[in-house]
């Protein structure tokens, strides 16, 4: 290369820099725009944070400010003075339903309907073992989402063994046309784990009870950051862990949801004492309890539920509307920022841009996605990798900024445009 032409590639890289610096002034400018409009804005202060971009809220929710204190008091007080007591004067026996109800307005339930307990994995094997009996003889298979979170998929194997039914994967589009007088249950994931697609609740639950099955729904990737609305359009049951977007803390219970209507019929393959309808009777014949505590199994883990107890406090006075606008803004904006600052062809979204069928999550597929995920986090972005090429970002609404998501956007641009970054003359990278 000539001088000249050294020169004029120089001068040509420089003005390209100096366009995308420009540009990224206003997606900045933009993004306090937006922050000092978001009328979610105030409860990230309820919530310990710093000043890395969490985008992995999808995974583990952050801590909301006030639990250490109330675990303190938990340990110390309830369990340190009282032992013994705390289990009636410090509610621990009621604990499970208890935060079923308040959790019960985040999925649009009335009371009485949800329990808290052992994980996302035991309740489908209750729910689903449920559906299969309630649906009775006749129906002698389960629908189960062709993409579903792998837990589900296996823990439905193990229901049809069990129950003497087979298991076919169907993706949830074509849940409709697969429905017949055979279909006892149809397990489905309300928005896909990998790829944060949502899917048609209303529609598809109306159409699996109109074929004489019961809807089970998994609620981990959507309660918590979008309206779901579990009475109004009929679920039979669902299921759904707390740690994600309830900010629960790691291995914090799940739930399990069981309509009133279909509570009486509903006989859990796990029927523990704590189901019973007098469980200190200590008797020696099984009676299940009315209501949701039929859903019970044994001691609950008053630790963790109390922490998850103390976490929900968060969603006080907060409209579960406000919060799905604000997702789909969030995510909104992060894909424009991604457009603009990745380089064309290095990563291909495979979240759908319609708002109908988004959660709220992007995920990105790319060549390295781990070692791009790692280089992030060296950034102070923090996501998660799927295998085998999936980048995750969560954006959970009530901590989650619009500057946060510039920076993420940034942050990726930078790291996937390094390859083209070697190629600029060596003053004008960074
Ligand atoms: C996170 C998640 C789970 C987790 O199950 P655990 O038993 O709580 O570990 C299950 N299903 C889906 C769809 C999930 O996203």
């Amino acid at each position: 290369m000539s001088d000249a032409t050294l020169g004029a590639a120089t001068r040509k890289a420089a003005g390209l820099k100096a366009a995308a610096q420009e540009a990224s002034a206003l997606k900045a400018e933009k993004a306090r725009k937006l922050d000092a409009e978001d009328p979610l804005a105030a409860v990230r202060s309820s919530f310990v944070l710093d000043d890395t971009v969490y985008l992995d809220g999808n995974s583990l929710g952050a801590l909301p400010a006030h639990v250490p204190a109330r675990m303190a008091d938990v340990i110390e007080r309830q369990w340190g003075e009282l032992r013994i007591r705390s289990w009636e004067e410090s509610g621990w026996w009621t604990a499970p339903e208890r935060i079923g109800d308040r959790i019960a307005p985040l999925v649009g339930a009335a009371p009485g309907q949800i329990v808290v307990g052992d994980s996302t994995s035991v309740n489908v094997f209750k729910a689903l073992v449920g559906a299969v009996r309630i649906a009775g003889d006749g129906r002698d298979e389960i629908l189960v989402d062709a993409g579903t979170f792998p837990t589900d998929g296996y823990i439905a194997q193990s229901a049809a063994r069990l129950t003497g039914r087979t298991v076919r994967a169907v993706e949830p589009d074509e849940v409709p046309g697969a429905l017949s007088g055979r279909t006892a249950a149809v397990l489905l994931n309300h928005v896909d784990y990998r790829t944060g697609r949502l899917y048609d609740l209303p529609a598809l639950t109306s159409a699996i009870r109109a074929a004489g099955a019961l809807a089970v729904w998994d609620l981990c990737h959507s309660a918590g950051a979008l309206p779901v609305g579990l009475d109004e359009h009929g679920v039979d049951l669902a299921v759904g862990c707390t740690y994600k977007y309830l900010n629960g803390g790691p291995g914090s219970p799940a739930y399990l949801y069981v309509s009133r209507d279909r509570q009486d019929a509903f006989d859990s393959p796990l029927p523990g004492w704590n189901s019973h309808v007098e469980p200190f009777g200590m008797r020696g014949v099984y009676e299940p309890a009315a209501g949701a505590v039929r859903g019970r199994v044994g001691t609950p883990d008053i630790l963790s539920m109390l922490a998850l107890e103390a976490a929900l406090e968060v969603w006080d006075g907060v409209s579960m509307t406000d919060v799905r606008a604000k997702s789909l803004a969030l995510t909104d904006y992060f894909l424009e920022c991604v457009d603009a600052y990745v380089p064309e062809g290095r990563a291909e979204c495979i979240t759908p841009y319609d708002h109908g069928r988004r959660g709220s999550q992007v995920a990105l597929r790319c060549a390295d996605a781990g070692a791009v995920m790692r280089a992030l986090a060296d950034r102070g972005i923090v996501g998660d990798f799927r295998e085998p090429d999936v980048l995750r970002f969560g954006f959970t609404p009530l901590y989650v900024g619009f500057a946060d998501v510039e920076r993420a956007a940034g942050g990726l641009g930078e790291v996937l445009g390094e390859d083209l970054g070697e190629d600029l003359p060596e003053g004008l990278r960074g």
